[in-house]
């Protein structure tokens, strides 16, 4: 098969579960040049907790894929930043710093945290305060066209107008009489009490001016805005996580579908909770875990193993030992890559890898038990170094490691894994106050000195110091190497 071919069979299967249409689809972007995703990032007020970092993993794997297919230059992603808000202009009011202060600190703290979990930078993260003139134009031409109204300060968007609202969500217009998250004094102010609001009056200071008079947008808006500005009229795919179905998703459709004339996003994917027992982590619950605490004990990839255990349309309950387990599984595929390291040092980490059924939905759980299943690489990396055998038959078997390991490691890298220095890793990062890396290259080569001088007694203190550490030493014959346990 040549690498066209390989390609094509490929792109042809890959297949995303659609929320809008409630099935497996191919995936088909309009165009292979210029495929665009879209997901809608956070309210940058406070610290992520994992639970958002799962809907940023699992789109960060679906990022990755389609760059895989199509190439890196060929995929939009856009993540936005939610920068004005109320609960941002309460913790403005509350703390006497400007609004801007605390968006762009929780914004590069987001983007941090995303970082050391492996996760690329987006394309582009569209801030909603500088996309506001998009907004009131989305707005005005909603107006125009009769799907809007004006209220006492506020424009509402009216449900009745568009018959296709509650597609996405399943919710009839007789099912959303709660209507949405609603501001002060709204209900009084609508039509129907599913209308949501566009735009509300400026508050404590915070607002633009448009024709409609000045204010502030809603939340919805700022997502179908800053869309249609990054990407397009009609994007390829839309992610976020369940909960943003219903209202936010099922709004922007509307607005988007409304103003445009034509569909906002032809593929629709959601992710599923990731919960703590059996309620979902929220910060209403209070029962939230922040990335930022985590990565205190746990490096970010074993927290985006962990992520990426439980298939992305399945809940996932967080719990330690889903970590313990990760850094087990990553300890033990870190071993895998020194030892191939060292007879295959020229594999690249792009290239084909094995995706077949991974493409089928974005099936982590199943490439993970594929990255698992590492005996024969073992097999073929023990024979190399412990047996006697031709120079051919010694080829012959570097080559099948070179080939076996090179489709191990890009598939790791499919999914973001793998990213370090195996001795780094496995070094591990040490206990603070503990011995630094230079102070145990240091000993390790009086511990040689000491040795070579029959000075048993300092060789024991050595040895006592490095048990006390739990460090291992491993000698061989290119010398001695060590990790931390
Ligand atoms: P928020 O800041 O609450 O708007 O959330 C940002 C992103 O994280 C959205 O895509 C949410 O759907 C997602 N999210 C929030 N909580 C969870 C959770 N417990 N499990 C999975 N995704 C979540
Ligand atoms: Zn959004």
């Amino acid at each position: 098969m040549s690498q066209t071919d390989i390609r094509t069979k490929i792109m042809t299967e890959l297949t995303l579960y659609n929320s809008l249409k409630r099935e497996k689809e191919v995936f088909k972007p309009m165009d292979p040049k210029r495929v665009t995703m879209y997901n809608c990032g956070p309210t940058v007020y406070s610290y992520a907790h994992i639970g958002n970092a799962r809907a940023a993993v699992v789109a960060d794997v679906l990022f990755r894929v389609l760059r895989h297919i199509y190439g890196k230059d060929c995929v939009k992603y856009a993540r936005n930043l939610t920068d004005v808000d109320d609960k941002i202009i309460a913790a403005a009011k509350e703390t006497g710093f400007p609004m801007y202060e605390i968006t762009e600190k929780f914004a590069k703290i987001y983007q941090d945290d995303l970082a050391a979990l492996n996760c690329l930078p987006p394309t582009s993260e569209p801030k909603a305060t500088e996309h506001i003139g998009g907004m009131i134009a989305l707005i005005e031409t909603l107006l125009a066209d009769g799907y809007a109204y004006e209220s006492d300060g506020h424009v509402f968007f009216d449900v009745s107008k568009y018959d296709e609202y509650g597609q996405l969500s399943g919710n009839t217009l007789d099912a959303l009489k709660k209507g949405d998250r609603v501001g002060e004094g709204e209900v009084a102010r609508k039509k129907q009490s599913a209308d949501f609001v566009l735009w509300k009056p400026e508050r404590d200071g915070v607002g633009w001016n448009a024709p409609f008079g000045r204010g502030r947008p809603g939340w919805h808006i700022e997502c179908s805005a800053m869309a249609k500005s990054e990407l397009g009229e009609t994007i390829d795919i839309h992610c976020g996580g369940v909960d943003l179905k219903f209202p936010h998703h099922e709004n922007e459709i509307a607005q988007s579908n409304c103003a445009h004339g034509k569909p906002m996003a032809n593929y629709w994917v959601h992710n599923e909770f990731l919960n703590m027992g059996k309620d979902k982590m929220s910060k209403s619950l209070g029962n939230v875990v922040l990335i930022r605490d985590l990565l205190k004990d746990w490096d970010g990839e074993v927290i985006r193993l962990a992520l990426l255990k439980a298939h992305y349309r399945s809940e996932l309950i967080w719990s330690e030992n889903l970590l313990k387990e990760s850094k087990k599984n990553l300890d033990d595929w870190y071993r895998v890559k020194n030892d191939c390291m060292r007879f295959a040092p020229n594999v690249k980490s792009k290239g084909n890898a094995e995706t077949i059924d991974f493409f089928d939905d974005l099936d982590t759980p199943n490439l993970i038990k594929f990255l698992s299943d590492t005996g024969a690489l073992q097999s073929l990396r023990n024979r190399l170094v412990h047996e006697g055998m031709t120079m051919q038959v010694q080829l012959e078997m570097q080559d099948a490691l070179v080939i076996g390991y090179g489709i191990w490691l890009r598939t790791a890298n499919l999914l973001g894994l793998l990213q370090k220095d195996p001795e780094d890793w496995l070094r591990g990062k040490g206990k603070e106050g503990g011995l630094s890396d230079d102070a145990i290259d240091n000993l390790i080569k009086e511990r040689a000195e000491v040795r070579a001088a029959k000075n048993w007694s300092r060789a024991d203190e050595i040895r006592g110091i490095f048990a006390a550490e739990n460090i291992i030493l491993e000698d061989g014959k290119d010398g001695t190497t060590w990790r931390r346990g």
